[in-house]
């Protein structure tokens, strides 16, 4: 099967446009076939892929418990095929790479400062601030376990609460978490940049 240029109408295999790849006509056009990848039905939890100019968004969405993989230094092809593989929406920076790939999982990422981004990804995605708070690891990106002040005693400060909910560890790098001084400047932060946000902790933080 071939694909013509809608321009000039030279032909090009199918096969040159695999995951969504465009190619560069030789008249100017850019050819190219949207590709169109089925997220999971789960629409309110999306997945994410951060190219490595968006690290710190990644860890604000890890933080807000969403799923969000780093890409490293993967180059864009890899990217691409990562994405439509894990059904991730990626998350980039790279105009360049938006307009070569015609996968509706790309998605140019406009804003300049970390908290600009999160604020679009939540209005854009209708992320909850508050539902999955502080329920993930933000290096390795799993989702934490519930664990006992008694069981983890060595590695949290005196007097954190046995009972408080957020004391987690994370089953892959054994982390641990907990409602204190560091999720309380989290908090603040996203009640300053997502504005109208009660992200108030427990009594206390
Ligand atoms: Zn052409
Ligand atoms: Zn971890």
């Amino acid at each position: 099967m071939a694909i013509r240029c809608p321009r000039c109408a030279r032909e090009y295999d199918v096969t040159l446009f695999q995951f969504g790849r465009t190619v560069d006509c030789a008249c100017g056009e850019r050819v190219g076939l949207t590709l169109e990848v089925r997220l999971p039905d789960d629409a309110d939890e999306p997945r994410f892929l951060c190219d490595a100019m968006l690290g710190r968004l990644g860890r604000w969405l890890r933080a807000l418990g969403y799923d969000a993989e780093d890409a490293g230094a993967d180059r864009d092809g890899a990217l691409v095929r990562r994405a439509v593989r894990e059904r991730r929406l990626l998350l980039t920076r790279d105009r360049k790479l938006a307009r070569a790939w015609r996968v509706d999982v790309v998605v140019l990422v406009a804003g300049q400062t970390p908290a600009q981004q999160l604020r679009d990804a939540v209005e854009r995605f209708g992320l909850d601030c508050r539902a999955r708070l502080f329920t993930r690891c933000m290096l390795c990106n799993v989702a934490l376990e519930p664990t006992r002040a008694q069981e983890v005693a060595d590695r949290i400060p005196p007097g954190v609460p046995d009972t408080q909910p957020a004391l987690a560890r994370c089953p892959s790098c054994d982390r641990v978490y907990w409602e204190g001084r560091h999720t309380a400047r989290m908090r603040r932060w996203l009640a300053r940049h997502l504005g109208g946000g009660d992200v108030s902790g427990p009594e206390g933080y």
